[in-house]
């Protein structure tokens, strides 16, 4: 018997929710998740990667390494907490005049607004008006693809790189001091930076 109506992204909630608070390599989870697929509905399993990754991006998972995932109950509830309430988005807001802090732009120039952690969440930041900030939809939708440091290091490359082919001396020395903090402190050290 085919059942009807099972998506992949339920057949990978099922499996992480079977198994909370480990620590599954990919290749630990597809197995299973690829074979329960077939045999509840004789279709091929498309993408696992994708669906393991968006159930990150949601929250439900925790990404420990690349490619490890951990699915925990607790982390999952601390999370709904954290989201910012309506009071204090609305605070964040008038605070940074309902622009983004990024480019300027707000409601008026017909950019969506956002409010964002400025630690993120999985890093333990809480939804507080110290921990928020106003972004419009274009750079919140970087900062969902990278993580404030993440698109810091990659601010900091470009303008080094730029820099250099330019021959400024002193944006060269600024870029790269930046830089060789990011490897001091060993902030996104999977972000390589050519020198
Ligand atoms: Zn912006």
């Amino acid at each position: 018997m085919v059942k009807e109506g099972v998506s992949q992204e339920q057949i990978l909630r099922e499996y992480f929710l079977k198994n909370p608070k480990k620590s599954i390599a990919h290749h630990d989870s597809v197995g299973w998740c690829i074979n329960e697929y077939k045999k509840r509905t004789g279709k091929v399993f498309a993408d696992p990667d994708r669906g393991i990754r968006k159930l990150h991006q949601e929250g439900f998972l925790i990404k420990e390494a690349k490619g490890v995932y951990r699915y925990d109950p607790d982390f999952v509830e601390k999370r709904d907490l954290e989201d910012f309430k309506p009071e204090i988005k609305k605070q964040i807001f008038e605070r940074d005049c309902y622009k983004c802090v990024i480019c300027g732009k707000g409601k008026a120039d017909g950019m969506e607004i956002q409010a964002d952690h400025i630690l993120p969440k999985d890093k333990g930041g809480r939804a507080t008006l110290e921990n928020g900030q106003t972004l419009c939809s274009k750079y919140n939708f970087l900062k969902k693809n990278f993580s404030q440091t993440e698109f810091a290091k990659r601010v900091f490359i470009k303008l080094y790189e730029v820099s250099v082919s330019l021959k400024n001396q002193e944006m060269i020395n600024f870029s790269k001091e930046v830089l060789i903090s990011f490897e001091k402190y060993h902030i996104d050290d999977q972000i390589k930076w050519k020198k």
